[in-house]
């Protein structure tokens, strides 16, 4: 695969007084222009409470949503002009959820990645992020995350992808698992074993595989609520060159700690917003069962109101972590805490929205569409859960919970080992 050439889009003058250098300074002035596009601007309509069938149709949809932010200048900011960004910094991006998630619009799914993947890029292999990053922000292309194996996830330091070094390529073979949007990825950033098969997390190097390269093999996992939204990849002898190198030979480990915190931190945020949209969406919900005579569960409100609280809470450690991040502090293991309420909170909405949809979330068939409002509510709740299903990975996905715990014991709070029995 080679690297995009297509000249930038020409970007779309937000409404109102700012130019592309004040919005990314005006943090405001960004916030108010996008918030005015997104309300009126008649080509994201579409994308206002639509379900997928599948996460191939999701993601391809969604790539749609990308190019319409990335052409309109949006979805720029927050990204170096090296990379095809307007300039701004994390801040840009979390407003950019926001507002999309207050529009009433989905965050591109593609953005759980360039979240976790783009930062790391650009700081450790910018010639990398010069030639793939701006296709990436176009929607053209997204990636996977080849980290975990079949018996390494938690302890990611025994993982045993090996690449074998011959003068300027790699010979990559292993497996990863658990890719998330594997099945529908062109590239993946992968962290494999350069060192002797001890060397633990001294032996890593992180790299950028190609998905047609010969001797890669990806097969889709389909979740409980039956989507392909991960994958297992195969790797048999694939040459790679030494120049998708993500930092140097060996310094695998130290990326993929500075990645941690993006893939924890920035995604809390950008999955708060999601989760405060679809909050507003159970009310809406309610509100129309009720009003067609439909009975709503006593102490509905007080569920509500406890998930909107761990939301809030989510949210208020949140904007402390993007903001450390927009100065280029190093959150570290600090980032544990978010990834920790995240879970939390996750989960709690989906467990409200189980309860108190009832009878119509268990059994709502997917797909049964219609034009009354009682199909209306049946294909929503369907939505529900298979969105509950997928919520019941919060605790594993990016680190367990109990992982996660163990580092804010170990390294945040500094208290002493357990006694071995
Ligand atoms: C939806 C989803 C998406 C994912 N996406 C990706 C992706 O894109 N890329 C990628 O590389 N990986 C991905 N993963 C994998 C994920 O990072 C791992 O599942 C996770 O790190 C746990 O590893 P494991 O599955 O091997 O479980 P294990 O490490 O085998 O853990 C099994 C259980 O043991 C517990 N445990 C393990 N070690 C300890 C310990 N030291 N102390 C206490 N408890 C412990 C764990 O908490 C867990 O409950 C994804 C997973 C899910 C569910």
């Amino acid at each position: 695969m080679t690297a995009p050439t297509g000249a930038p889009a020409p970007v779309a003058r937000p409404a109102g007084p700012g130019t592309e250098a004040s919005l990314a300074e005006d943090l405001d002035a960004y916030r108010l222009a996008l918030r005015d596009h997104l309300r009126t601007e008649p080509a994201l309509e579409s994308f206002r409470g639509r379900r997928y069938p599948s996460t191939e149709a999701r993601m391809a949809d969604h790539a749609r949503l990308e190019r319409l932010l990335h052409d309109a200048g949006w979805s720029r900011y927050g990204w170096p002009a090296t990379v095809g960004g307007l300039g701004g910094d994390e801040r840009h991006r979390a407003v950019l959820y926001d507002e999309l998630a207050a529009a009433g619009l989905p965050v591109p799914g593609q953005h759980m990645l360039l979240e976790t993947l783009g930062p790391p890029i650009v700081r450790f292999a910018p010639e990398l992020a010069a030639a793939y990053l701006p296709a990436y922000l176009r929607g053209e292309e997204w990636w996977g995350q080849g980290f975990s194996e079949p018996e390494a996830g938690s302890d990611l330091a025994s993982l045993r992808c090996r690449a074998r070094r011959d003068g300027d390529t790699y010979a990559v073979t292993g497996q990863k698992l658990w890719t998330s949007h594997g099945a529908t990825a062109t590239r993946l950033v992968c962290l494999v074993r350069t060192g002797t098969p001890e060397s633990r997390h001294r032996g890593l190097s992180m790299i950028m595989i190609d998905v047609d390269s010969p001797g890669v093999t990806v097969r889709p996992i389909a979740m409980a609520n039956g989507d392909n939204e991960l994958a297992e990849v195969f790797f048999d002898d694939v040459v790679v060159p030494t120049s998708r190198l993500i930092g140097a030979e060996g310094q695998g480990w130290a990326v993929a700690m500075y990645l941690l915190q993006f893939e924890r931190a920035m995604y809390a945020w950008l999955s708060a917003a999601e989760a405060l949209r679809r909050l507003r969406e159970l009310r809406g919900q309610l509100a129309a069962r009720a009003a067609g005579g439909r009975p709503v569960p006593d102490g509905a409100a007080a569920r509500l109101g406890e998930a909107y609280a761990h939301l809030v809470a989510l949210r208020a450690r949140s904007a402390g972590t993007v903001r450390r991040l927009a100065v280029g502090d190093t959150v570290g293991p600090e980032a544990s805490v978010d990834k920790v309420l995240l879970a939390t909170a996750e989960i709690c909405l989906h467990d409200v929205a189980r309860d108190l949809l009832g009878d119509e979330f268990l059994f709502a068939a997917e797909g049964a569409a219609g034009g009354n409002a009682l199909a209306a509510g049946t294909v929503e709740a369907a939505q529900w859960r298979t969105d509950w299903w997928f919520s019941r990975s919060a605790t594993i996905l990016g680190g367990s919970a109990e992982v996660q715990r163990t580092i804010l014991a170990d390294h945040v709070l500094g208290l002493p080992k357990e006694a071995k029995p």
